[in-house]
């Protein structure tokens, strides 16, 4: 296995690899980006094209190809291995020792896939579907979907799928449960119940096609006590936070738009998909989740909510709403009027008031305003209270002060009153908790950091360095055990005293527990942009005030010292310390003379 992730590096440039995800921005030595992990506006993602490394400065996440791919892709080392094989063209070995749970992993993935198929075919080839199919095309959805979101029909009698699976394809009645869409009788007939029995189904794939789960959606004539909708419930592989219907078909689209629209549902996706519009993804329910933020960050920055209209008033999309702002996200809305009441309708009935209405999409905080106002009324009390009570929350967590501060002139402008007062209002809707971290931010810095940031700059500095030994070797050569104070780093200037290697090899040839230390330092170093001389300016000059510190340290010792022996009958003792002192005190001096 070894062998072959060295291949696979061999092969790959990770420049090309994150590349593939990200647009990367050559910048001197290295390669930046913005973070695809957390949400930010300036680049502090850096990538080694010399190390094969990347590190991002704001979040920390750093790495080789492998690592990236894992984290960006969410899977794990194994995953990341087969699609990096794939992009290198490397003929993986078999992997003989693939875990029990990696095992049931794949066996529920492949039960899955002939439940998908299963259902697939009762739709549209088996005369048990046939109401089901009827209902489906009356919907308005084409043959041509059907195929490609694999729309099936559980039949009413379970009996169909579990002589299928457990006699024909002899999977286990444990396996069948455990994907979630199978239960054991617990009366009469021995075996399986399917859960979503007697009605349509849709597939729930991740991003990259795997079938997760199902969800169902009752026809018409069942029981009305029914849930018009189901899901799959949460097993080793659906996670129902995690996911986003339609992302796999969706995804390109998106990053060629640069915005996403989010509907509530499959028929709200499905419809809109097949009319052309193809950056579109359904979440339950007018919520998302920060995975679900963090998957369509792969992709966008740009969110356009096209949600049930009265979704303002929910706590639960309000928090979702607070949390895309904060992760950096644009938030607009697409408002259908009054004239139809979801996207599916919309698009069918007038594809070009769709357009058009996407066009306008409206900032979510105006659509805020505008949505509430126009169904209250503003010239009442009752009015103006029930607005504020439903604005100012939103209004409250708008994280620029600057767009708040826009917000809320609006708002005062809508109900008659004035922005002072709306400010005060406001504060009832402030967090108690936020302002806590400015008290940290002004307790004093210990004199010992400022220590430590001069010694990881200054190392940070050598080893950007074209040749770092050869820079270390010739600067630190009267002051090896400079970094003393910080053992990782000591070890890694002792390592680099004794070297005549490239950084690339001296990097290889590092100890597993010194390499993120190193790769830290190293690409800190890149992004300072110097060029030779200025960096071997700024290493004197540091290593100047290194040395003054440590000589000042040495004095105050001294001086304490000297106090308390005059105090005593040591005369000797204190003559020999008074001398040390003087002497300190010249090699201060030239010390400080000696600086560029
Ligand atoms: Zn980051």
């Amino acid at each position: 296995m070894e062998n072959q992730v060295e291949e696979i590096k061999r092969k790959l440039n990770i420049v090309n690899v994150i590349g593939s995800y990200i647009p990367l921005k050559k910048k001197g030595r290295h390669y930046t980006a913005c973070c695809p992990f957390h949400g930010e506006k300036t680049p502090s993602f850096m990538v080694s094209e010399e190390l094969q490394i990347y590190k991002c400065f704001g979040c920390s996440k750093a790495g080789d190809m492998f690592s990236f791919v894992e984290e960006y892709e969410k899977i794990d080392f194994k995953e990341a291995l087969e699609e990096l094989a794939k992009m290198a063209g490397v003929q993986l070995v078999k992997n003989t020792q693939a875990t029990t749970a990696e095992l049931q992993k794949k066996k529920l993935l492949e039960i899955n896939n002939e439940v998908a198929r299963f259902y697939h075919f009762m739709l549209i080839s088996h005369p048990l579907g046939k109401s089901a199919l009827e209902y489906v095309s009356n919907r308005g959805i084409t043959k041509q979907s059907i195929e490609q979101f694999k729309i099936g029909f559980a039949p009413r009698d379970s009996q169909y799928i579990s002589t299928y699976l457990i006699d024909k394809k002899k999977y286990h009645l444990h396996d069948l449960v455990a994907t979630g869409t199978f239960g054991v009788n617990r009366y009469g007939k021995s075996g399986v119940y399917d859960r979503f029995s007697g009605r349509l189904t849709f597939p729930l794939l991740d991003y990259r096609d795997r079938v997760l789960g199902f969800s169902g959606r009752v026809l018409p004539g069942a029981d009305t006590n029914q849930a018009k909708y189901i899901n799959s419930p949460e097993t080793d592989l659906y996670h129902k936070s995690h996911l986003l219907f339609g992302l796999n078909f969706a995804k390109d689209a998106i990053r060629e738009q640069k915005y996403v629209i989010i509907v509530e549902g499959e028929f709200d996706m499905i419809a809109p998909f097949q009319h052309g519009v193809k950056n579109i993804v359904a979440i339950k329910g007018t919520a998302f989740t920060k995975e679900q933020l963090e998957l369509l960050h792969r992709y966008t920055d740009t969110l356009i909510l096209a949600l049930d209209s009265d979704f303002a008033g929910s706590s639960a999309a309000r928090r979702s709403i607070e949390l895309a702002d904060t992760m950096g996200f644009d938030i607009k809305v697409l408002s259908l009027g009054d004239k139809f009441k979801d996207p599916d309708e919309a698009i069918k009935a007038d594809p070009a008031f769709f357009d058009q209405q996407l066009k306008k999409a409206l900032p979510i905080w105006d659509f805020i305003i505008q949505s509430t106002v126009a169904g209250n009324d503003p010239t009442t009390i009752k009015g103006k209270k029930n607005i504020l009570e439903i604005v100012l929350p939103f209004l409250a967590k708008i994280t620029n002060a600057v767009i708040k501060d826009d917000y809320i002139r609006k708002l005062a402008l809508e109900i008659g009153s004035t922005p002072e007062s709306i400010k005060q209002e406001i504060t009832h809707y402030t967090s108690p908790n936020t302002p806590k971290q400015i008290s940290t931010a002004t307790s004093p810095i210990p004199l010992a950091t400022k220590k430590v940031n001069q010694l990881e700059y200054l190392c940070s500095l050598i080893f950007s360095a074209k040749n770092p030994h050869k820079v270390s070797q010739k600067l630190l050569k009267d002051t090896p055990d400079l970094f003393q104070d910080i053992p990782l780093i000591q070890k890694l200037i002792d390592l680099l005293l004794a070297s005549s290697e490239t950084v690339e090899l001296f990097h290889q040839s590092l100890p597993a527990e010194l390499k993120p230390t190193f790769e830290s330092i190293y690409l800190k170093g890149l992004s300072y942009n110097f060029t030779s001389d200025q960096r071997r300016v700024e290493i004197v000059k540091v290593i100047t005030t290194l040395k003054t510190m440590a000589i000042k340290d040495k004095l105050k010792v001294l001086s304490q010292k000297i106090a308390l022996l005059e105090n005593q009958d040591d005369i000797d003792l204190l003559s020999t310390t008074v001398l040390e002192y003087n002497k300190l005190l010249r090699l201060l001096s030239q010390v400080e003379s000696s600086g560029p």
